[in-house]
Parts: structure tokens; C-alpha cells; sequence
């Protein structure tokens, strides 16, 4: 007899991946997209902020992909792909109507409801403001719970910048905002520079602070030095680890990261349980 909390036929398992239509598709830079899905029969899928799927292009790959939605909705599952490779590719060209595999949500989420009370920090390069956009809508939706709201966003160049129509936005509901380019024609009236150099410039309770970043890891070690510095330690500083994976739940090995499975344990960690791992060479 099966006993397992379980029941036999409760539904297709993590490893099935469930079918999403593409619903709406909207371009954000030269590159990436952003898709809404729709699910075909099941219900709509609930997340927490941080938490990624397995997304599939029939045909062409299975890849991680974080939410980039309001986790507060019933709307669409929502995904802003940067087409990198063979399975981004395919994503992004995926017109309306086009079915996606999607199974999840897995994953370690931001911690939204810990850091209540504290300023937050939310720092983002190029592609890594994604992720951490359902936090940012979270936290907003909630505003009255935080000190200030700090967003710090970096991209490569203006026309690389993601959600421009809604950083406004945000600003009017209560986030501070600013955004630096490493390189820019005379038409940019903003900061130019690496991300981690508007830490010292910002201002904000560093006795208290949260820090919460995503972006490649050479941006997420200098932010981390320069929250240090600012005096926020690494155990108030929370990083997503967007390495390779496959399965998403812990069973196959491919995102090891020293003790710890990326998919299983991550992709957010406190940086102080990274930091012994990122010293160690080509980890
Ligand atoms: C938890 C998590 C969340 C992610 N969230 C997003 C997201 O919201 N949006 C998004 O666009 N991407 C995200 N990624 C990265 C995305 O999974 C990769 O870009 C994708 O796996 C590349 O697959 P591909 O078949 O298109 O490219 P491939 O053909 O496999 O590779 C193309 C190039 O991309 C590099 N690459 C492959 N995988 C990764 C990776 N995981 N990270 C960085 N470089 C990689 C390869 O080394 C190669 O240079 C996330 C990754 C993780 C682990």
C-alpha cells in the first residue's frame, strides 16, 4: 500500500513540465524578452519573490528562469529571458499562442518578510534586475513595513537597461532610484560607472541595512566589499547564484556549489554562507 503524505495521482510530479501559452511578448532591449504565460487548464502558479522555474522550448532545451512577476497577483507567469544560447534563443522567439514547458516554482526566495523594519538595498546589474523584481514589487506593495528603499541599477549602456517605463514608477511609490551606465552618449544625464560605486554615494542606516543583489559575480563581490566598507556585514547581505543547473530539485549534482545545491539550497544565500566558497578558485 502506498504511504507516502502524497496521494498516488495527486499531480504529474516535479519533473513533468506543465503547459504555458504564450500570452503577451514584449521586448526589453536588443536582446531580452520579456514573455507572459498562461497556463493550458491547470491554475495559475503561486511564487515567492526569488523563486526561478525549469522553462522549456520544446525541441530546443530546459533552462532556469527566474519569476520575474508580482508574486502578489493571479495574472501570468511572467519571465524576462535574455536570449544567451540555444533554449534562450528558442524562448524568446516564442510568438503568442506558442506553448512552453514550465515546471516549479523551486528555489530559496528572498527574504522578504524577515528584513521588515530594516533600509533595503537592492542592487542590480543587467539581466539581474529580473529576479529582483517581484522583491521590489513585494516590498512596495508593503512600503509602510521598510525604512528607505534604495535601488541601485547598473547597466552596460542606456538601451541595456530593463523596465525603463516602470522605474518612474517605482520612484513615485517610494523608491530611491539610481542608475549608472558603463558607457553613455552625451544624451545620458545619469551616473557612469561600475554598480558597486554608487554604495558609498547612497545614503542610508548601515547600523541595520539589508542588502539584497543580483547580477554576474565580479559586480555581486565589489558590491559586497563596498557594503562592507559602508559597514554592512555579510550576514545582512543576501546574493542570488545564477550558475548552471538541470534537474532544479536537488537530485542530479550539476549546481553544486560547495556543501550546498544551488537549485535546492539557493540560488539566495546570505553572502557570509557563500563567501568561503567564492575564495576557492574556479569553485
Ligand atoms: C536560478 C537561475 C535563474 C536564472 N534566471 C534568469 C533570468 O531570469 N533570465 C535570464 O535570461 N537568464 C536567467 N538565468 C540564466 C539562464 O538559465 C541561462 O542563460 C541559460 O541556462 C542559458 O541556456 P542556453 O541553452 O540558452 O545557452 P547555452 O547554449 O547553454 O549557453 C550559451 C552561453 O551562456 C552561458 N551560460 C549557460 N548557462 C548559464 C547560466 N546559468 N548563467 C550564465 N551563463 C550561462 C554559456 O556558458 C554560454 O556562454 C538564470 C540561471 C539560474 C541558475
Amino acid at each position: 500500500m502506498h504511504s507516502s503524505a502524497e496521494p498516488l495521482g495527486a499531480g504529474p510530479g516535479p519533473m513533468v513540465p506543465l503547459p504555458f501559452a504564450v500570452a503577451a511578448r514584449r521586448q526589453e532591449t536588443a536582446d531580452t524578452w520579456t514573455l507572459e504565460l498562461e497556463p493550458r487548464g491547470g491554475a495559475s502558479l503561486a511564487f515567492a519573490p526569488g523563486q526561478f522555474t525549469m522553462l522549456s522550448a520544446f525541441g530546443a532545451g530546459e533552462v532556469p528562469i527566474s519569476i520575474s512577476g508580482d508574486p502578489d497577483g493571479d495574472g501570468p507567469l511572467v519571465h524576462t529571458v535574455r536570449a544567451v544560447g540555444l533554449a534562450t534563443r528558442a524562448i524568446c522567439a516564442s510568438q503568442r499562442g506558442a506553448v512552453l514547458g514550465v515546471r516549479g516554482p523551486f528555489g530559496r526566495a528572498w527574504p522578504a518578510g524577515e528584513i521588515e523594519g530594516a533600509d533595503v538595498l537592492i542592487v542590480a546589474g543587467g539581466i539581474g534586475l529580473a529576479p529582483l523584481r517581484p522583491a521590489i514589487l513585494t516590498l512596495l506593495a508593503r512600503r509602510e513595513r521598510y525604512g528607505r528603499l534604495l535601488l541601485l541599477y547598473g547597466g552596460r549602456s542606456p538601451s541595456q537597461l530593463l523596465y525603463t517605463a516602470e522605474l518612474a514608477e517605482w520612484e513615485a511609490r517610494g523608491l530611491e532610484l539610481a542608475v549608472t551606465v558603463d558607457s553613455a552618449g552625451p544624451e545620458w544625464i545619469g551616473h557612469v560607472g561600475v554598480v558597486p560605486r554608487l554604495v558609498a554615494r547612497a545614503r542610508f542606516d548601515a547600523g541595520s541595512a539589508v542588502a539584497l543583489l543580483c547580477g554576474p559575480e565580479v559586480m555581486m563581490r565589489f558590491t559586497a566589499a563596498a557594503l562592507a566598507q559602508s559597514g554592512v556585514g555579510d550576514d545582512r547581505v543576501y546574493a542570488s547564484m545564477e550558475r548552471n543547473m538541470q534537474c532544479g530539485i536537488g537530485h542530479c549534482g550539476h549546481c553544486q556549489f560547495g556543501p550546498t545545491l544551488i537549485c535546492r539550497d539557493g540560488p539566495v544565500y546570505r553572502w557570509s554562507e557563500l563567501q568561503p566558497w567564492l575564495a576557492i578558485r574556479e569553485l
